[in-house]
Order: C-alpha cells, then sequence, then structure tokens
C-alpha cells in the first residue's frame, strides 16, 4: 500500500516503474513526505531500513543493475527493473528518474542512495562537500519537475492510469483479499 495516499492505494510491485513514478511524486511534490527522513523509493519507507547495492549489468550495452541477492530489507524489492530507462525522466509517460545510485563520497562497500534523497544525504552524511558539486547527480529538469508534479495531481484525484492486468479475475481477488486481511490486522 501507498504510505502517503489518503485513500487506500496499491502499489503494483509487478511493475516496478510505476511505483517508482508514484512514490516518486510523493517525495518530490507532497508535503506530507519528510524528505530529510530520505524515503525509499519504492515503498516510501526510511531508507535505512531499505539497502539497495547495485552491479553491472550483464545485458547488452553495459550499465548498472539492482543486486537483487545484496539488496535487503525492502519488501517492495519484487522484482527486477530495467535501470537504465528508470534512472532517466524522458516523457510524461516516463516522468521519473528516482533510481538508487552509489553515492559518489561513500565508499563503494555503503548501500545506494536515491537520486531523490541524494541532496539530503550529502547535506547529513557530507556536510564539508560543496552541494554543487553533484548536482548533475540530484538536480532534475524543469520537464520532470513539472511532470512529476502533474503526476501527483492525478494521483490526489484519484485519476491515475493503473497497468491493466492480465492475471486472471480469480489471482486478483485472492491477492486483493490477502491484502486488505494484512491490513486489518
Ligand atoms: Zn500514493
Ligand atoms: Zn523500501
Ligand atoms: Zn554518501
Amino acid at each position: 500500500m501507498c504510505p502517503y495516499c489518503s485513500s487506500p492505494f496499491v502499489l503494483d510491485v509487478q511493475h516496478p516503474q510505476t511505483v517508482l513514478a508514484h512514490l516518486g511524486a510523493h517525495i518530490l511534490h507532497d508535503p506530507k513526505v519528510n524528505r530529510n527522513a530520505q524515503p525509499c523509493g519504492l515503498c516510501g519507507g526510511p531508507s535505512r531500513l531499505c539497502r539497495f547495492f547495485l552491479k553491472k549489468s550483464h545485458s547488452a550495452g553495459g550499465g548498472m543493475t539492482v543486486n537483487m541477492e545484496a539488496s535487503k530489507g525492502c519488501s517492495n524489492l519484487v522484482k527486477k527493473f530495467n535501470y537504465s530507462t528508470a534512472a532517466k525522466s524522458s516523457s510524461q509517460n516516463s516522468p521519473c528518474s528516482n533510481v538508487q545510485l552509489r553515492c559518489p563520497e561513500c565508499d563503494s562497500s555503503e548501500p545506494t542512495v536515491w537520486r531523490y534523497n541524494l541532496r539530503y544525504h550529502l547535506q547529513n552524511d557530507h556536510p564539508q562537500i560543496p552541494i554543487t558539486r553533484h548536482a548533475h547527480l540530484w538536480g532534475l529538469s524543469d520537464n520532470e519537475n513539472t511532470w512529476m508534479l502533474a503526476l501527483l495531481t492525478k494521483i490526489k484525484e484519484g485519476k491515475e492510469k493503473r497497468t491493466k492486468k492480465v492475471k486472471p479475475a480469480l489471482a486478483i481477488s485472492t491477492a486483493h483479499s490477502s491484502k486488505l486481511a494484512l491490513r486489518s490486522v
């Protein structure tokens, strides 16, 4: 469930990029979110509980990917996503660039920092470093800011486009009812 939506909203963890965009919109523009808590891009919880690591991707083109084996603590990390696509804000339909980054000032064995949190991480953990030095990593384009604000407006109006489910109806209702049961505990 989204921790920031006022009416219950199930995050579609089978489509991680939609989750990144949904929570990213809250993180960037929702006054409810405490940016200093550095919320996790996949579950919205405090980042220190969710530890992510990257590794070199074996797919064509190289690049990085989330190390599913080494990453720990985030219950919403259930499915791999295309890291290089998720790292780019490319259009209104793919507006969010919030991915896990290696902090250039941390030891390489440290867990990653979400792009949207990097500025806060630098301020807190590396106050001696001028914040502008890594602006190319945490700075966002005007387009991304605008698109993400538009997405938050849609979320708040309950009009966010949901991913079409291809699962049979029975599977959906089972998953749904177990979620509801969990929530009522
Ligand atoms: Zn939400
Ligand atoms: Zn998390
Ligand atoms: Zn750092």
